[in-house]
């Protein structure tokens, strides 16, 4: 939803041009400036009448309006073969930003973190082969931060490298099965350092991060070693969590954020995932979003 932050933007500028307001000569130097601003920022704004992504439906069964597309390259993350190729790399505009900010927020902490995305959803969402989600723009597979023999960081290569209990990967199940892989180690330190970040951003609500029992002890232990406070552990306590059925996560780790207040609002978007009474068709049945424009934009001048 773009247009509520431009709102946001322009309600500033009036705000600042408020207090100076009123001042001596100088201050009405700024005022006239700022108000100058303000209206130039309010010409160029109605331009941009999309209201932005729409997820619509659920987790499981939805689609994708308005998608967001995730650069191949960005600062401290990669999309590597074969996920490159396979154009599944559609989000809401929330859920982009947060694998950013996410992203960022690790490199520079740790340099040389390079994190590898894989699947989002593909444009328009709807059903993924191999996936039960992923279909309206809230989920994305994150593929491990790994370390090589050295302890150097593991640029991501076209593997999700599967750990063992010494959190060793020498062998992948997925995108396809591999048994020799260039050996790579769970980075610990950079693993939580995401985590954190996801679950601790300030614009998005992470509402799951499944990964494996045995990475979710890993992270929680490590958590506890570098003195993490008690809130965060709770807080990564509940969101980490193991997917129902399958305990496959050894080699990714699946997020899924919250439907945004303003999808909720339009009543399209829906966080309970569906029951699955049956499979095949019924289960992928197509959930199409309404056409546009389902609000008006608001008039920021009369
Ligand atoms: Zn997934």
């Amino acid at each position: 939803m773009r247009w509520l932050m431009v709102t946001a933007l322009v309600g500033m500028s009036a705000a600042v041009a408020g207090t100076a307001r009123g001042d001596d000569s100088e201050s009405a130097v700024h005022t006239a400036i700022i108000d100058r601003v303000s209206d130039e920022e309010a010409r160029v704004e109605p331009d941009d009448e999309s209201p932005g992504s729409i997820s619509c439906g659920r987790a499981n069964r939805g689609a994708l309006h308005d998608a967001r597309e995730l650069p191949r390259y960005g600062y401290g993350y990669e999309i590597p073969d074969p996920w490159w190729s396979r154009e599944h790399r559609f989000g809401t505009d929330e859920l982009v930003g947060l694998i950013e900010r996410a992203a960022a927020a690790v490199a520079e902490h740790h340099p040389g973190a390079m994190l590898g995305v894989a699947d989002l959803s593909k444009d328009g969402g709807g059903a993924l082969r191999g996936h039960r989600s992923h279909q309206s723009g809230r989920d994305v597979d994150l593929i491990y931060y790994a370390l090589d023999d050295a302890g150097e960081p593991f640029r991501p290569d076209e593997h999700m490298a599967y750990y063992g209990r010494a959190g060793r990967g020498s062998y992948a199940r997925s995108p396809r099965f591999v048994r020799d892989i260039t050996a790579r180690y769970f980075d610990l330190a950079r693993n939580w350092a995401l985590v954190k970040a996801l679950i601790g951003d300030s614009e998005v609500e992470v509402e799951h991060i499944f990964v494996s029992s045995r990475v979710r002890q890993w992270l929680l232990d490590y958590a506890r070693r570098v003195g993490e406070p008690p809130e965060l552990l709770d807080l990564a306590k509940r969101t980490l969590r193991r997917p129902r059925g399958a305990d496959s996560h050894n080699d990714h780790m699946h997020i899924r954020v919250r439907c945004s207040a303003e999808d909720e609002a339009l009543g399209r978007c829906r966080n309970p995932i569906a029951q699955r009474p049956r499979r095949g068709r019924r289960w992928h049945s197509r959930v199409t979003c309404p056409a546009l424009p389902l609000v008006s934009m608001p008039t920021l001048r009369p």
